[in-house]
């Protein structure tokens, strides 16, 4: 699952978790479907943005699992594109046999969910509702299992990890992996790369989350907040909004490494990476992790933020 990108960077390939075209809701969707199950639920429920990676690695999961599933997007760009809201993650929604319905921007999004759940409970189905990104404490728990996971493939082949990095947004990944290292006394710094949310915001939301995820796990009070570090210099006009250096990255990750990134998180993320790189905040020699989150079905609603992605006029020069 490692994948040497230079000589100090490497790559925790969670683009290539399995379900689907892949991500890192996969993780956290192990612990949430078995919880479905055991409650013996027959349809899963939850909401993301149109073009959210989450909603559809659950409807991959039902489809797997022989559940329904049904889903809440929510319009957070206001894009009119056609491959945004029909094409990525949205077809493979579809291809996975979900259904779905829009909503307005800067709705409580959980809170509308609970509703549909509650009129469809009325019918007789036995729903159990995921909260945005399963990002409570049974989601993070995945993050939790990747942090030991992550160390023992470093164990394995004597890598010392300097830094580790990642995209974050609804803090499950983060909460789950500041809780793992921590728990294994794992002297790793953590660096969230936030896509959508201020830093004080970001970090507290992380921290609220590792907090009730460590009791889950038996250890309490295993994490203080001065371990849980965001920076949001990388979100730009906003969330879902690509930035040119998201868009740098992703060229970047494509052209040398054959690595598929997106422009909501991962490339967002390998923007930061890059830019910590360039102004020396990674220093020459130390060895840098970056978890690579997943997203590139996106990559297919977003054609038009790249310079050849015009799809009205196919180009044959250049
Ligand atoms: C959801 C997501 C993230 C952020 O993870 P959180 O647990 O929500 O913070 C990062 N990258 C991709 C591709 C995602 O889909």
């Amino acid at each position: 699952m490692f994948f040497a990108f230079a000589r100090k960077i490497w790559i925790k390939r969670d683009d290539c978790t399995g379900l689907s075209t892949g991500g890192n809701k996969t993780r956290k969707l192990e612990f949430l479907m078995a919880e479905a199950q055991a409650e013996g639920a027959d349809m899963v429920m939850t909401q993301g943005a149109t073009q959210s990676n989450h909603a559809r690695q659950t409807a991959a999961f039902a489809a797997k699992l022989g559940m329904d599933c049904h889903l809440l997007l929510e319009d957070r760009t206001g894009s009119k594109d056609a491959n945004y809201n029909h094409n990525g993650n949205v077809f493979l929604d579809h291809l996975h046999g979900a259904t779905a319905e829009m909503r307005g921007p800067g709705l409580d999004m959980n809170a509308e969910m609970e509703n549909v759940a509650a009129d469809l409970r009325k019918t007789g189905r036995k729903v159990y509702t995921i909260v945005g990104g399963g990002s409570n404490p049974t989601g993070a728990l995945g993050y939790v299992d990747c942090a030991f996971e992550l160390l023992n493939q470093a164990n394995q082949r004597g890598l010392v990890i300097d830094h580790l990095v990642h995209a974050t947004g609804s803090a499950g990944t983060q909460a789950g992996l500041v809780v793992g290292l921590r728990a294994m006394n794992a002297n790793i710094p953590l660096l969230g790369i936030g896509v959508r949310a201020p830093k004080e915001k970001q970090e507290e939301n992380v921290y609220n989350l590792a907090v009730k995820t460590a009791e889950k796990l038996g250890c309490p009070g295993v994490v203080s907040r001065g371990d849980v570090v965001a920076n949001c210099d990388y979100v730009g006009e906003g969330y879902g909004i690509p930035t040119p250096g998201g868009i740098e990255a992703i060229n970047l990750f494509a052209r040398l490494e054959a690595v598929l990134l997106d422009p909501v998180y991962s490339g967002k993320g390998a923007a930061g990476l890059i830019d910590l790189v360039r102004k020396g905040q990674f220093k020459k020699g130390e060895r840098v992790v970056f978890l690579h989150t997943g997203g590139s079905a996106s990559l297919f609603s977003y054609t038009t933020a790249f310079e050849f992605g015009e799809t009205s006029s196919p180009q044959t020069t250049k």
